[in-house]
C-alpha cells in the first residue's frame, strides 16, 4: 500500500457515505448529526511489561458509535496504523453493518496501536489482558461485546473471556466472541466472514450470469478473511489466479491450489514464494483481469488513482473501508458490481451474534444448524440490498447503507431522547 493511499481518512469516507445515504433517505438533519457521532469514546494508555524487562506504553481505544438496535458490537485491531478516526470510522460501519443484516445489535470499535509481528506471545497476552481491565467498565455481556479484528484472534478472544470473568468471579464468555470452539466458540465462526463474501459473490454472480465454474478470482490479504475466502471460491470452482499478504503477492495464469497456498502461508509466514508463481505487488494484484476481486487486507486499497484500472466484474468487499467514495463513483459508472462491505463481511458478526446466543442460552448448536441459519439471513440481505439499487437505481453500497441508516434512524426516533 502506497504512502498516499494511507494517508486517506477512513472516518471522512465514513461520513461521505452516510451523507450519501442521508441525502437519499432526505434524513432530518438533527437525526443526521446524531448518526454521524458515536456515543462513546475511551482511549486508554495501556503499560506492559515487555519480555527485557522494560515498561512500554501503548495507546488504545474502545469507540461505541450506536446501541439504538442493541448492544454495542465490534471487532478489536492490533496494528501500527490504528488511529482513533480509524476505530471510529470502523465503529460506525458496525452500526451499519448490523442493520443491513438485520440483527439487534448496535456498532462499536476497539484498536490498539501496536505492532503484533515484532512482540511475543506474553507481551501480546499481558497487552490485552490490561487493555480488558481498562476497559471492562463500558463493556459487558449485554452492553458491547468486542470480537477478532486485523492481528487479533480466537487466542486473544479468550484471554479477553478470561480477564473480564475474572474481574467478575464468575465464567461470563458472552462478554467477546470469535472464542476458540472449547471455551464458548460456535461452529462456523472462524470462516464466517469469507462464508459470507462468497456467498455474496456467488448471488451476484448468479445476477449478472457469470458460471462460477469459468470464473477467476483475486484476493489481497491472505489472513484469516482472505485465505478462507479463496479457499470458498475454489471449492465454489472459481479458479483462483492470485493472492497476497503483507509481504507481496502471488500470480499464476493456471490458478493457485487455495488450500495448499494456506498450507505454504501457515508455514513460512507469507504467500510469497508459492511453488508455480510468479511475484506480483499489491497494488498490480488489484487491477488483474479477473472476475471476482476480494479485497481482505486493509482499507483505501481501491482509489481514485487505480479505480478505472479494476477488471473484475464483481468486488465483495471482505475487509472493512477498501474503497474510497471517490473510487465508487468511477467503478459504478464502469459497471462493476461492487458487494459493499456493511453487506460482504456481515457473515463475522452474524455468527457472532449466533455464538453471543448459544452463550447466553448455554447451548452449542452443530455447524450445519449454524451455516443453515447464517446462509438464510446473508442470502435475504443480498437480496434486500440488491432489489433496493435496482428499485431505485442507485449503486450496492448505497442501497445497504439507505437501507442501514433508514433502519437505525427509525430506532432512534422511536426510542427518542432521553433526558
Ligand atoms: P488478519 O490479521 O487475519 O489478516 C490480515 C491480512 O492482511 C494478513 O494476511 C496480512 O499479511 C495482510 N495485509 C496486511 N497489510 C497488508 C497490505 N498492506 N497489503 C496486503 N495485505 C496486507 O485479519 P482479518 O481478520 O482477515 O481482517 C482482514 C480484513 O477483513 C480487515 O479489513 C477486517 O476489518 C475485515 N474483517 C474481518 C472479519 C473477521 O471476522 N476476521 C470480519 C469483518 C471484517
Amino acid at each position: 500500500m502506497s504512502s498516499s493511499q494511507q494517508s486517506l481518512n477512513p472516518l471522512e469516507n465514513a461520513w461521505k457515505q452516510l451523507d450519501i445515504a442521508a441525502q437519499m433517505l432526505r434524513l432530518d438533519p438533527d437525526l443526521h448529526e446524531v448518526l454521524k457521532h458515536p456515543k462513546r469514546i475511551l482511549t486508554v494508555s495501556i503499560p506492559v511489561k515487555m519480555d527485557n524487562g522494560h515498561i512500554e506504553v501503548f495507546t488504545g481505544h474502545r469507540v461505541q458509535h450506536s446501541d439504538a438496535r442493541g448492544p454495542y458490537k465490534g471487532g478489536i485491531r492490533y496494528h501500527p496504523n490504528v488511529t482513533l478516526d480509524e476505530v471510529k470510522a470502523l465503529a460506525s460501519w458496525m452500526t451499519w453493518k448490523c442493520a443491513t443484516i438485520d440483527i439487534p445489535y448496535g456498532g462499536a470499535k476497539g484498536g490498539i496501536t501496536c505492532n503484533p509481528k515484532k512482540m511475543s506471545l506474553g507481551e501480546k497476552e499481558r497487552l490485552t489482558r490490561r487493555y480488558t481491565v481498562m476497559i471492562s467498565e463500558i463493556i459487558g455481556p449485554r452492553r458491547d461485546i468486542p470480537a477478532p479484528d486485523v492481528y487479533t484472534d480466537p487466542q486473544t478472544m479468550a484471554w479477553i473471556s478470561d480477564t473480564y470473568s475474572q474481574i467478575h468471579g464468575y465464567s461470563i464468555p458472552e462478554i467477546v466472541t470469535g472464542k476458540p470452539l472449547h471455551v464458548g466458540g460456535s461452529e462456523g465462526r472462524i470462516y464466517s466472514t469469507s462464508k459470507g463474501a462468497v456467498i455474496c459473490a456467488r448471488e451476484a454472480a448468479s445476477a449478472l450470469k457469470i458460471n462460477l465454474k469459468n470464473a477467476t478470482a483475486v484476493v489481497q490479504g491472505y489472513g484469516n478473511a482472505g485465505s478462507y475466502a479463496a479457499m470458498f471460491l475454489q471449492q465454489a470452482g472459481c479458479k483462483v489466479i492470485a493472492a497476497s499478504d503483507s509481504k507481496g503477492g502471488v500470480y499464476s495464469k493456471k490458478g493457485v491450489d487455495a488450500v495448499k497456498l494456506n498450507d505454504h502461508k501457515n508455514k513460512t509466514s507469507s504467500v510469497v514464494g508459492f511453488q508455480g508463481t510468479e511475484k506480483i505487488s499489491n497494488e498490480e494484484i488489484l487491477e488483474l483481469d479477473c472476475d471476482i476481486l476480494v479485497p481482505a487486507a486493509l482499507e483505501n486499497v481501491i482509489t481514485k488513482k487505480n479505480a478505472s484500472r479494476i477488471q473484475a466484474k464483481i468486488v465483495s468487499e471482505a475487509a472493512n473501508g477498501p474503497t474510497t467514495p471517490d473510487a465508487d463513483k468511477i467503478l459504478a459508472k464502469n459497471e462493476v458490481l461492487v458487494i459493499p462491505d456493511i453487506l460482504a463481511n456481515s457473515g463475522g458478526v452474524l455468527v457472532s451474534y449466533l455464538e453471543w446466543v448459544q452463550n447466553l442460552n448455554r447451548e452449542h448448536w452443530t455447524e450445519d444448524e449454524v451455516n443453515k441459519k447464517m446462509e438464510a439471513k446473508m442470502i435475504k440481505a443480498f437480496k434486500d440490498v440488491y432489489n433496493t439499487s435496482k428499485v431505485k437505481g442507485i449503486d450496492m453500497r448505497s442501497a445497504a447503507m439507505v437501507l442501514a441508516v433508514g433502519r437505525v434512524a427509525d430506532a432512534v426516533k422511536t426510542l427518542g431522547i432521553w433526558p
